[in-house]
């Protein structure tokens, strides 16, 4: 049987378009398919202008800090439309790239939604035809989930909207205690914006340490963000030019923007995957072997449409294996273990490794090294923050098993972080290793007393 195509990819996002454009490169027969824009939710209404939108959420507090340095600054004034327009054009470069990646491989690129007709069978709905692939890549993504159950939801924007909407709003509160949730309190609150989270848990970002979890809770209020925990929205609705929640306990707020930002769901739905014999878990997410292969003999799957871990870097890391292992003979697990992460909050995350609870949970042996302190630039600038940083050491090894960083630059020394927790380094080998001073990461390396220890689960002061 001869295919028109070797890999058949659907989804032109960070995972899909990897794959595409490597294995075109080998010399293959691809053919990608994207509903919406190449470069996929990272680049389009993602990581990318969300970080743009940091950045422009920074400069209040540049200006305000520059007056300690002797610094006047003028009067100053933001323009939404101009950071829209701004960021338009940054993504729409970036697309072109991603575009042009595959086409200089020699993909077949296909603006179309592809859905699946049979294991070898692709269905393009804009071209109206079939084409067959020997081997089928689905890297779709997810979307956020706009919480259908919610009285008065399509009210509600999502981070999908976030990025086009006309005018930047007065208010806003936003539902959800993660990294959309606490990485757009930032951005608004940053720009003036009066901006109100509301979580359902005790404490937002449920998974980290709970040390930054409080840090993070504290600083964001300095900045003026109002966080309500344990409650939920009961409905929006439409009030005098204004959006009116009702949040499970009763109070009412008003604001001119709501924003869900409550988790995302893969984008599984109606791509025919029963007929090539896809199966799905509870949660409607792709089942994936180990090796990202699907139940179906010839159909892989990466990225956020699994189960595993949704972080862009992922999703391209289990493309990278999956090329290794179906294309170039070397089979590779992708490696999900020791993963960094940052939150862009206002002050950023940087974490690694496993958080104090979880260590407690795992290893039940422990020395907690922790530092609070205020970094240097606002010795003169005045402002009221302080920076974190915290080492669990495995008491018995010695390994250093979870480093955490809350403040300015967290999420760069998260990843060059990773790099020795990745090579197994022990606490003995972070305090061999030199300060570079002045700086905040030295931190990292000058914490020679535990701040406490856990012995068999249990704090001992
Ligand atoms: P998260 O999973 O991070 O957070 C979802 C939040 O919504 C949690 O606080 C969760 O509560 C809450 N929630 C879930 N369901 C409901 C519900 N029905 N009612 C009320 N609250 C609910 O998802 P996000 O949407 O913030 O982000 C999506 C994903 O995108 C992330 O998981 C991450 O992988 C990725 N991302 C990564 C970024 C980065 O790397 N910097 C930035 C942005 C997104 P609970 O904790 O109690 O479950």
């Amino acid at each position: 049987m001869t295919y028109d195509y070797d890999l058949f990819v659907i989804g032109g996002g960070s995972g899909g378009v990897r794959a595409g454009r490597v294995i075109a490169g080998l010399g293959k027969r691809v053919g990608i398919a994207e509903e919406y824009r190449y470069g996929g939710t990272c680049v389009i209404r993602g990581c990318v202008p969300k970080k743009l939108f940091v950045y422009a959420s920074s400069f209040a507090e540049h200006f305000e800090d520059a007056k300690g340095f002797g610094w006047t600054v003028g009067e100053t004034s933001f323009d939404w439309p101009t950071l829209i327009a701004n960021k338009d054009r940054e993504i729409e470069r970036l697309e072109g790239l991603y575009r042009k990646g595959l086409d200089n491989a020699n993909a077949d690129i296909f603006n179309s939604r592809a859905v699946l007709e049979g294991p070898n069978e692709v269905r393009l709905l804009a071209e109206d035809r079939t084409v067959t692939a020997e081997k089928i890549l689905i890297a779709v993504g997810g979307t956020p989930n706009r919480q259908p159950e919610l009285p008065g939801h399509e009210l509600c924007i999502t981070s999908d909207e976030v990025f086009h909407i006309k005018q930047l709003p007065k208010s806003i509160v936003i539902s959800g205690g993660g990294y959309v949730a606490v990485e757009f309190a930032g951005v608004f609150a940053g720009l003036g914006v009066e901006t109100t989270i509301v979580y359902r848990g005790p404490e937002i970002l449920r998974h980290f340490d709970m040390d930054l979890r409080q840090h993070l809770h504290q600083e964001m209020e300095k900045k003026g963000v109002r966080i309500i925990c344990n409650e939920t929205f009961e409905k929006v609705e439409k009030g005098d030019g204004r959006l009116i929640v009702t949040l499970s306990g009763g109070e009412v707020l008003s604001a001119d923007q709501v924003m869900l930002a409550i988790g995302r769901l893969p984008l599984t739905g109606e791509l025919g995957l029963e007929k090539a014999g896809v199966e799905l878990d509870w949660s409607g997410h792709i089942v994936v072997d180990e090796y990202s292969k699907t139940s179906a003999e010839n159909i892989w799957a990466v990225g956020d449409v699994s189960n595993r871990v949704p972080l862009t870097p992922v999703a391209i890391h289990e493309s990278m294996c999956f090329i290794d292992t179906e294309f170039l003979g070397k089979p590779q697990m992708p490696d999900h273990d020791i993963i960094a992460t940052a939150v862009f909050s206002h002050p950023e995350i940087g974490t690694v490794g496993v958080s104090e609870e979880e260590a407690i949970e795992k290893i039940g042996n422990l020395d907690i090294f922790k530092a609070v302190f205020r970094p240097m630039k606002h010795t003169l600038s005045g402002r009221d923050e302080k920076t974190m940083m915290k080492l669990i050491v495995d008491s018995q090894s010695n390994k250093v098993v979870g480093a955490h960083v809350l403040g300015p630059d967290a999420g760069e020394m998260a990843q060059l972080m990773a790099i020795p927790m990745k090579m197994g380094a022990t606490k003995a080998d972070f305090d061999r290793t030199m300060a570079v001073h002045p700086t905040a990461a030295e931190e990292l390396v000058t914490m020679y007393q535990p701040s406490y220890r856990i012995v068999d689960g249990i704090r001992q002061d």
